[in-house]
C-alpha cells in the first residue's frame, strides 16, 4: 500500500499541466482539480462574484488567494479526493504555496510537485494557436495541429472552431508574465524542499505523460 499524496503540476499557461492532469485522470483515476476550469464553470451562474472572476480571467491575472483556496479546499474535501489527487493550476502564488502546505499538513499528504517545462517561444504559438470545438471540447492548434476545414472541427463539420477569451496575443503577454513573476518563484520554493522533479513538456504527451506516470509511481493507491 502507498501513500496518499497531492501531485500539484506546475507549469506556465500552455505548458500542457491540464493535458496530463486529465490523462492522469483517465488511466490512473487520479482526480483532476483544476482551479482554471472551476472558474470558467462559474461562467455559468449569474452572481457578481462569477461576473469579477470572469473579468478577472479575462485580463489574465489572477483570480485573488482566499477565493481560489477557499475553492479548492471544498473540492478536494468530497470523497473522491480521500486519496491521492492532482492540482492542475494551483498553487500560482507563494501564499497559495503557503495555503497548501496547512491542507497538506491538515490531510496528512505530502505535495510532490512535477514542473512541466516547456520554452517560451513553443508557449506562445500553443496559446495564440488553440482552438476548441463548442460540441464536442475537441482541441486543435492552427500551428500544430490545424483541422482539416479550417476554421472547424473534424468530427463536428458544422460547429465553427472557438478561442479562449484569454488566448489572444494580448491577454497570453499578460498571463506569461504573470505566470514569470508570480508562478516562477514556487519552483526554487519546491526544488529546496526536494519536491520538485522536471519534465521536459516540449515533447509528445505520450511520452510526458510515461515520464509522470513513472515519477509518481502508485499514487493512485487507496488509503
Ligand atoms: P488556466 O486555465 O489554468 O490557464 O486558468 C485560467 C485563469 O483562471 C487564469 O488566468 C486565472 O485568471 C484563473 N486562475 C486559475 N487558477 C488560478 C489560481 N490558482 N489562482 C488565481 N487565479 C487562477
Amino acid at each position: 500500500m502507498f501513500m496518499s499524496k497531492i501531485i500539484v503540476l506546475i507549469g506556465a499557461p500552455g505548458a500542457g499541466k491540464g493535458t496530463q492532469a486529465r490523462l492522469l485522470e483517465s488511466r490512473l483515476g487520479i482526480p483532476q482539480i483544476s482551479t482554471g476550469d472551476m472558474f470558467r464553470e462559474m461562467k455559468n451562474s449569474d452572481t457578481r462574484l462569477a461576473r469579477e472572476v470572469q473579468e478577472i480571467m479575462a485580463s489574465g491575472k489572477l483570480v485573488p488567494d482566499a477565493l481560489t483556496y477557499e475553492m479548492v479546499r471544498e473540492r478536494t474535501a468530497r470523497p473522491d479526493c480521500r486519496a491521492t489527487f492532482v492540482l492542475d493550476g494551483f498553487p500560482r502564488t507563494a501564499v497559495q504555496a503557503e495555503m497548501l502546505e496547512s491542507l497538506s499538513d491538515e490531510l496528512g499528504k505530502p505535495v510532490v510537485a512535477i514542473q512541466i517545462d516547456v520554452p517560451m517561444e513553443i508557449l506562445e504559438k500553443r496559446l495564440t494557436g488553440r482552438r476548441s470545438c463548442p460540441e464536442c471540447g475537441e482541441i486543435y492548434n492552427i500551428f500544430f495541429k490545424a483541422p482539416k476545414s479550417e476554421g472547424y472541427c473534424d468530427l463536428h463539420p458544422r460547429a465553427e472552431l472557438v478561442q479562449r477569451a484569454d488566448d489572444t496575443e494580448e491577454k497570453v503577454k499578460v498571463r506569461l508574465e504573470t505566470y514569470e513573476d508570480n508562478t516562477k518563484p514556487l519552483l526554487e520554493y519546491y526544488r529546496s524542499s526536494g519536491r520538485l522533479e522536471t519534465v521536459d513538456g516540449s515533447r509528445d504527451p505520450e511520452e510526458i505523460y510515461k515520464e509522470i506516470e513513472s515519477l509518481i509511481g502508485s499514487a493512485n493507491a487507496t488509503v
